[in-house]
């Protein structure tokens, strides 16, 4: 693991996300970001030794066992990218807001090892979150490199007819009952067409 391609891709005195460093701290936290960038998406990061393994999901993840989620692999992120949000300035890689979606903890279903999960591009875990709750899968596809889906196991958290909800309309996050309170970005939020 390393964080050579998130650093190539950034300029840090031009951007508030954070540099990082290899940091293996022995939790194993997830995050996932609300995304507003040239593509809405939704970045889903699981902490696995010093890294975030990191995975852009264009529809989000669903609470739906039917629902399987394209995930496409993208570089690791610094684990202190789990706190981020707020504006990637114009120009930047991944320009536009960034919102926490959920947050929360996993922990590998039968003890297996993350990283020989992820290795081997089978994982399967229990979020918790505070709405992403209950086994996950992720499996590699065969028939791409970084394709990945991400599918929620039919537990008692799986949600048939579960619709994702946005937090930030236009790339600005709204008040939502759900939501915890969280430092704001200062800067206007971004058009998209
Ligand atoms: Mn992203």
């Amino acid at each position: 693991m390393t964080l050579k391609a998130y650093r190539q891709k950034r300029t840090f005195s031009k951007t508030k996300e954070p540099k990082g460093e290899l940091r293996d701290t022995g939790q194993r936290l997830f995050v996932v970001q609300e995304h507003h960038a040239s593509r809405l998406h939704f970045d889903f990061r699981l902490q696995i030794g010093g890294v975030l393994k990191s995975w852009a999901v264009p529809k989000g993840p669903s609470l739906a066992p039917t629902q399987k989620r394209l995930a496409v692999q993208v570089e690791d992120h610094p684990v202190e990218y789990v706190d981020f949000e707020g504006e990637i300035a114009e120009g930047n890689y991944g320009a536009g807001q960034v919102a926490i979606w959920d947050r929360g903890s996993y922990t590998m279903v039968g003890d297996q090892d993350p990283q020989e999960a992820w290795n081997s591009g089978r994982m399967s875990f229990q979020l918790h979150g505070d709405k992403l709750r209950g086994q996950f899968n992720l499996v590699k596809m065969h028939n791409g490199e970084n394709n990945w889906l991400l599918i929620k196991s039919n537990d008692r958290y799986a949600e048939p007819e579960w619709k994702l909800e946005m937090i930030m309309k236009s790339g600005r996050k709204t008040v939502s009952r759900q939501a915890k309170p969280r430092a704001r970005a200062n800067t206007p939020a971004r058009t998209h067409p």
